[in-house]
């Protein structure tokens, strides 16, 4: 399958492991890493990332952050900013996530701040769309995803685009259990690249990377993969065991 746009594969530890497990995990995950043509990212907290950097032992894994400020400096307690993670050589950060959405205030114009923040430093932003329970049972999933990517992509030139990846992650999937059928992913991913075509153009839109991420592991990450639309896969609870996503990797590596 050649689509001849990056094919990602990601995970997202949120607020997990300490220093001593961060290393754990590195190590395990680095010693069990198929080889092939997958970018394999990781989004860690940002107080791990010295350890990380210290850890791994070639750069097979690129490592992430889980979010960025929009200022370069200031009066933001417990924010960090794109120029602090450059210097630490972070070249993604995720944006907008659901649960930054959820508890932190986050909304799609902060989320653009962010994403914009972060393509001016040269940073990758993953930015985070998808509708709660309650707006799919209404149907009303396609208009909502459609206003966090037209404000959450507001001012965006081509160059930026071309550096960002989108990630479709239906909040009622996030830590549930509960996956995204194939068709369902499938439809909302396919949904999200015809609006980067209106607003890009069509070619434009063929090359940007859109993940999935909702439950994702390794028993349903080959069905998931195997769609047109799904160039990879946001994950959170997998990427936590070193098994578990390097065979979501495996199973993307297959399907190349
Ligand atoms: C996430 O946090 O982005 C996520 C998709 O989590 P999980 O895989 O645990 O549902």
């Amino acid at each position: 399958m050649n689509k001849n746009r990056a094919t990602i594969i990601a995970g997202n530890w949120k607020m997990n492991k300490n220093r001593e497990e961060t290393a754990r995990l590195l190590a395990e995950m680095e010693s069990m890493l198929p080889a092939g043509d997958v970018k394999v990212l990781l989004c860690i907290p940002a107080i791990n990332i010295p350890v990380a950097r210290q850890t791994l032992k070639n750069d097979r894994i690129i490592l992430g952050a889980e979010n960025c400020h929009w200022a370069k400096s200031g009066a933001f307690t417990g924010e960090i900013s794109a120029d602090m993670l450059k210097s630490y050589d972070i070249t993604y950060s995720i944006v907008g996530h659901s649960e930054r959405r959820q508890y932190f205030g986050e909304t799609d114009e902060t989320v653009n701040r962010r994403a914009l923040a972060c393509l001016e430093s040269g940073i990758h932003p993953v930015i985070c769309v998808g509708e709660n329970l309650e707006q799919r049972e209404a149907g009303i999933s396609k208009d909502i995803i459609k206003g966090q990517i037209f404000k959450g992509l507001a001012s965006f030139t081509e160059k930026d685009i071309l550096d960002t990846v989108i990630a479709y992650e239906p909040v009622w999937a996030i830590g549930t259990g509960k996956t995204a059928t194939d068709r369902q992913a499938e439809e909302i991913c396919g949904f999200i690249r015809s609006l980067l075509a209106d607003m890009f153009g069509r070619d434009t839109a063929r090359k940007i990377p859109i993940l999935y991420g909702g439950s994702m592991n390794a028993a349903n990450a080959d069905g998931l993969l195997s769609m047109e639309d799904i160039d990879g896969g946001l994950i959170g609870g997998a990427s936590l065991k070193a098994a578990d996503f390097t065979k979501i990797v495996e199973y993307r590596i297959r399907r190349l």
